[in-house]
Formats: structure tokens, C-alpha cells, sequence
């Protein structure tokens, strides 16, 4: 399916959502530039297109390589970032190191490993974010904050990654102003990492918040939010 063939009440919706949560983020922002990063799971490709040809969306985050593979040949990337926002099994990394501008979700050595070797493969520079598990929750991804120092040092041997911040998904919060205490802690680790020499490591980015939290992690100092259900609807996700 074509752009053209999208109907004109998903395109006004559409515009309609990009238009507010524009709106929402700038009444947070405290005068830098947010990246808006429309994660796309579950979007058709013609949709995905439609935002960032038609609506000014110059980022998108995928999280399952089967599902960016399917879509990969249909997306019209020229002027788009492609971000790498889920979680990546190692076995998975070659099918799209030569497709992903960013990768939001190291959280283990053994990735970064195969990440930095299949980089080099194809002589290419990964920029990469470390996630942290800011909920500290067993069962989920990430670094624990206490440990990303150590992290960090342990990624001094790859010469191909390169560590440009932090992501975190936060545990889901019922109250909203819970969000705030781990976007808190994941921004302080990113303001002790500011100054960091380690010559893989060059912090620009904090992704962190979605959609029912984007606005208090503007608040806390994202510079990248990832909106998926705000943009394309709850029935995508
Ligand atoms: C789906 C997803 C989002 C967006 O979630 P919404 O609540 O729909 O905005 C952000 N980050 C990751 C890693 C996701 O998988």
C-alpha cells in the first residue's frame, strides 16, 4: 500500500496526534531540543512512511528484528533515523547492524561483544545507548544503576561501539508522579557520566519516556522520548 492510499481520516488522526504530543512536549522542554522517536511496533510500513515523509517524524524505533526485517524494504529511510529500541538477542545483532543508526538497549558485555565484531565487519561505528533498569526489576533488561560504572569500564576493549547514553524503560506506575524518582536516578548517572574520557564514550543522549510518562521525563531531562500509542493508537500496540 502507497501513502496515497492511506484514507483521510487515519492521515488527520494521525496529525492530530503528532500535533498534541508536539505541543506536549514543548510546554516541558526547558529550552533544549527533544527528539521525538515514534516507536512503531506493530505500524505498517505505509503508516510509518506517511509520518516521517508527510508529518515531520525524523525518528523511528523498532523493537523485534523479525518485525524491522519484514518491514525494512518498504520503509522509506532517506532523513530518518532507524533506532534499535527493544531487546536484542545476541544472534540477532547481524541482521541489523547494517540497518540501525542507534541501538538503545546494550545491557550486556556478550552483546556488546558481538555488536563491536559485527560492526568492525562491516567497518562501521555503532553508536549504542546502555540501558538501565532504573525499577531495579529482576525479571526485566538493563544494567542496575549501581553497576554501570563497572559496566562501563568493561566496555573499554571495543574500539567499534560507540556509548553515546543512557535508555531506560521505567516500571509501569499507577500514580504518574511515580515515574519521576527513576528518571531522576537514570539522569544523574547520565550527569556523572558527562565528563567521562573513556575513548568509546561520548554522552549525548538520554532516551527515556513514553507515553504516559514523556512529559515528567522531559521534566527530569530526556532528550529523546519514544511515543508509540500517543502517535498511532492503542490499537497498534
Ligand atoms: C512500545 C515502546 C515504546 C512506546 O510505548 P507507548 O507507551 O506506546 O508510547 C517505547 N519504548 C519501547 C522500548 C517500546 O517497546
Amino acid at each position: 500500500m502507497t501513502i496515497q492510499e492511506l484514507n483521510s481520516e487515519t492521515k488527520q488522526i494521525l496529525e492530530n496526534n503528532i500535533d498534541s504530543v508536539r505541543k506536549s512536549i514543548s510546554q516541558h522542554i526547558k529550552g533544549k531540543d527533544i527528539t521525538l522517536l515514534a516507536a512503531t511496533k506493530t505500524v505498517p510500513a505505509t503508516v510509518i512512511n506517511y509520518v516521517t515523509k508527510e508529518l515531520g517524524v525524523t525518528d523511528i524505533g523498532e523493537n523485534r528484528v523479525q518485525e524491522l526485517l519484514e518491514k525494512y524494504d518498504e520503509l522509506d529511510l532517506d532523513g530518518v533515523k532507524l533506532h534499535f529500541i527493544g531487546k536484542l538477542q545476541t544472534n540477532k545483532v547481524k541482521y541489523i547492524i547494517d540497518k540501525v543508526d542507534m541501538i538503545h538497549s546494550l545491557d550486556s558485555v556478550k552483546l556488546a561483544k558481538e555488536i563491536d565484531a559485527r560492526a568492525k565487519k562491516i567497518g562501521k561505528v555503532m553508536d549504542v545507548l546502555v540501558e538501565i533498569n532504573s525499577g531495579r526489576e529482576e525479571n526485566k533488561s538493563g544494567v542496575f544503576p549501581e553497576n554501570v560504572s563497572s559496566f562501563l569500564k568493561e566496555l573499554e576493549i571495543f574500539e567499534n561501539i560507540k556509548i553515546k547514553g543512557f535508555m531506560t524503560i521505567a516500571p509501569v506506575c499507577i500514580e504518574k508522579s511515580d515515574y519521576r524518582k527513576y528518571f531522576k536516578e537514570t539522569y544523574s548517572i547520565f550527569i556523572d557520566n558527562l565528563q567521562n574520557k573513556q575513548h568509546n564514550i561520548s554522552m549525548e543522549f538520554l532516551s527515556m519516556g513514553m507515553t504516559d510518562s514523556f512529559d515528567i521525563a522531559i521534566e527530569e531531562g530526556s532528550d529523546i522520548v519514544r511515543i508509540g500509542s500517543a502517535i498511532f493508537g492503542s490499537r497498534y500496540n
